[in-house]
């Protein structure tokens, strides 16, 4: 229990970083500056800085000025905690021999680094419409030491499927923006797709691309019947990637054979 305990405060320290990187990288300011208020500029003291608990204590409210704290901030830290302990609870990782194991070792820290990569992609594109290269080229990177780790671990025959799965939709959604000339999906996208099917592979993939296309479509219409957004106007397409590239990676194995079951 204990070290779950830890990975999910773990989680909620990543948690408030994220929220620093998601505001900065997407203002273009320095991401090494002191934490401030974004209305009064007040630079906060320690005790507003520990995650979740702050918020909570400060009653949503900034001690200087009293305007409203975003749920962003306490949002983001928990969800990063709660995904970070999920990855080692449901992913097993700890009990094969995780400690001693360079091999297992490197394979978590890729998973938590991506995750928060996707926790990040998330909420830039949902709040600015961006995907921050800083985010989405490491993101690409760490997809490929997974997949080396993963082959060197299971001594996988069929090595060059990620790299198929990463090309083929990369050209895909490279087609599609260079078509539609950007108005339906950005290159912050077709980066997205790349690193997706490196970290995903073969026929993981295609169950990502299924669930983002077909939310996607879902919630557009939802929106569109609300009023809330005309036929034409974009949609934050990272927004049902990141989450469909997490659900993949839970449960992927799960919905291609219950897919392969129907038909
Ligand atoms: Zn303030």
């Amino acid at each position: 229990m204990l070290k779950y305990f830890f990975i999910f405060l773990l989680g909620l320290c990543i948690g408030s970083f994220l929220n620093v990187l998601i505001d900065r990288l997407s203002k273009r300011e320095s991401i090494l500056g002191r934490s401030y208020c974004p209305y009064c500029k007040r630079t906060l003291r320690w005790y507003e800085l520990i995650p979740v608990l702050s918020f909570v204590f400060l009653r949503g409210r900034c001690r200087g000025c009293k305007k409203r704290i975003s749920l962003q901030y306490p949002l983001v830290e928990l969800t990063t905690g709660v995904l970070f302990t999920a990855t080692v609870y449901y992913l097993n990782l700890t009990d094969k021999g995780l400690v001693f194991d360079i091999s297992h070792l490197i394979s978590l820290v890729c998973l938590l680094f991506i995750i928060s990569c996707l926790i990040v992609i998330f909420m830039t594109d949902l709040k600015y419409m961006i995907v921050p290269d800083e985010i989405i080229y490491p993101a690409i990177v760490s997809g490929i030491v997974y997949q080396v780790i993963n082959w060197r671990m299971a001594r996988l025959e069929n090595w060059y499927y990620p790299l198929l799965a990463g090309v083929v939709p990369f050209l895909f959604f490279l087609f599609l923006v260079l078509v539609t000339k950007g108005k339906g999906m950005g290159f912050g996208d077709v980066k997205i797709a790349l690193f997706m099917g490196i970290f995903l592979s073969w026929p993981n993939i295609l169950v990502a691309l299924s669930l983002a296309f077909f939310s996607g479509a879902i919630i557009g219409l939802i929106l569109v019947a609300l009023k809330k957004k005309g036929l034409k106007s974009e949609i934050p397409f990272a927004c049902f990637l990141a989450p469909a590239t997490l659900v993949t990676l839970f449960w992927g194995e799960q919905i291609v054979e219950w897919y392969l079951g129907i038909i």
